[in-house]
């Protein structure tokens, strides 16, 4: 397992794009959005580690709820398995709270999963696997 990405919620994501562009010295990678959850995506390549900038594309975006409840910041860590499936499987076991029934597509033609942040010490973790080709 290895960090995949850091995501983060941002107010308006073309204004963080930018800041994030002067950051890290480097260009947006790629912007994706994902329909299902009513949320605009930006990564950065930041060697093994992405950055996702996360915007909300509807007033009623799991983004615009987060930002009204906590403000901007980080939103999720998300950590790559080679099994997702296996994984969830092996947490429920354990314990912990999956949020998603079954690994719904993501950003970055990935499959994720969330664990809800109560059972995580406050933070939402994503669990992602490529989908293979
Ligand atoms: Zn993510």
């Amino acid at each position: 397992m290895h960090i995949d990405h850091i995501g983060i919620a941002v107010k308006n994501l073309d204004e963080a794009i930018e800041t994030y562009e002067k950051i890290l010295n480097t260009k947006c990678d790629k912007k994706e959005i994902v329909e299902s959850e009513k949320v605009a995506t930006a990564f950065f390549n930041t060697g093994e580690s992405k950055v996702e900038l996360l915007g909300a594309t509807e007033p009623d975006s799991v983004i615009t709820k987060y930002i009204e409840k906590k403000g901007e910041g980080i939103h999720h860590v998300a950590f790559e398995v080679d099994d997702i499936y296996a994984e969830l499987d092996r947490l429920r076991g354990e314990g912990f709270t999956v949020l998603n029934e079954q690994p719904k597509d993501g950003a970055d033609n990935k499959l994720v999963a969330f664990l809800h942040p109560k059972g995580n010490h406050g933070v939402l973790v994503e669990l992602c696997q490529s989908k293979k080709e």
